[in-house]
């Protein structure tokens, strides 16, 4: 499925047509899974454009590669100029993904990466929407188990990570249902292919802990915080999967899926089978949040902030604004 690609990346520094950023066979991350990326969201609010959590984003974005010494040859502030760069230059007036990613390059079958190992960086962008229906999904734990940290660092998002993703994913589809939830090594629930897991019980908010091999999601990390400051029980501890059918809610969260309601697990209803009180609070938390029309959340917001109509002579133009 090809993508609907804004007409410009970014590609090792420089701003190209999408179809002139091309790399040779011989890549070795297409051979090995040796990619570190990011999925980012862009909001816009009918006025200004709003990326969610840059510098969070840009923070794992650095830390993935560090755990196999692969080197991104570019600064931080260099790579956030550049995802903000991407929006400017393709005048983006849509809520979109951002897609920054880095690889291991023209490295032969070379399994002894270090530091030197010639690496690439990319950034593309898309107009996205939802990925999920938000009025609720179907899920079911599948038998393919979550990787360990005892075999890969399950912190690194590393396109080789993925395949667990893929496998369970196909899993699930082949069992009916719209999204899988895999289990640790140990049984406990772990996520899902590409996003954290939430369940609701007694009015408190629970979420596997990090040692149940999930990944630590920036949107998770967001609904902590946003449960913490509206006063509910925010728990991370490890559970079973019997506790997903006790559960009188499930949600998903996720860049991508953003707040998604889980109404059946494993065939079984959730609550009503509709999507729960805190599951809908939190999901208007989030809205509200991501549109810039919660101050207390501003700081999680970097704002292209529009300010001029573009005419035949002018193009659009752009202040970046962010709130510290
Ligand atoms: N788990 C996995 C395996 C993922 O790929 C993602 C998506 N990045 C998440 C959880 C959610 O992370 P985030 O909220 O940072 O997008």
């Amino acid at each position: 499925m090809g993508l609907p690609l804004s007409k410009y990346v970014w590609f090792d520094g420089k701003y190209v047509v999408t179809e002139k950023a091309q790399v040779p066979i011989t890549t070795h991350a297409i051979h090995y899974g040796t990619s570190i990326f990011e999925g980012i969201r862009a909001y816009w609010n009918g006025k200004n454009l709003h990326i969610f959590r840059l510098d969070e984003h840009v923070k794992r974005f650095r830390k993935s590669g560090q755990f196999y010494d692969i080197s991104l040859n570019f600064t931080d502030k260099e790579i956030s100029d550049a995802i903000i760069g991407i929006c400017k230059k393709n005048k983006i007036k849509k809520s979109c993904y951002i897609r920054p990613f880095y690889f291991v390059g023209d490295y032969g079958i070379n399994l002894h990466v270090t530091k030197k190992a010639p690496t690439n960086v990319a950034i593309f962008t898309f107009p996205f929407g939802d990925l999920f229906n938000k009025n609720g999904i179907t899920a079911s734990v599948v038998s393919w188990r979550k990787f360990s940290d005892n075999s890969t660092p399950t912190q690194a998002k590393m396109g080789g990570n993925y395949l667990n993703s893929i496998i369970a994913t196909q899993e699930a589809k082949r069992n009916g249902v719209d999204e899988a939830i895999l289990l640790d090594q140990d049984g406990n629930v772990s996520e899902a292919p590409g996003e954290n897991i939430f369940i609701v019980k007694e009015g408190q908010l629970i979420t596997p802990s990090l040692s149940s091999s999930a990944l630590e999601g920036i949107t998770r990390d967001a609904i902590l915080k946003i449960g913490k400051d509206l006063d509910i029980d925010v728990i991370e501890r490890d559970f079973k999967r019997s506790e997903l059918f006790m559960s009188e809610e499930i949600f998903l969260t996720g860049t991508a899926a953003e707040i998604t309601p889980v109404i059946s697990m494993d065939s079984k209803k959730i609550g009503t089978g509709k999507p729960g009180d805190i599951t809908k609070k939190m999901m208007q938390e989030y809205l509200d949040i991501v549109m810039n029309k919660n101050i207390d959340y501003a700081h999680w917001l970097l704002s292209l902030i529009h300010i001029s109509e573009p005419t035949r002579r002018t193009p659009i133009s752009y202040a970046v604004f962010c709130v510290k």
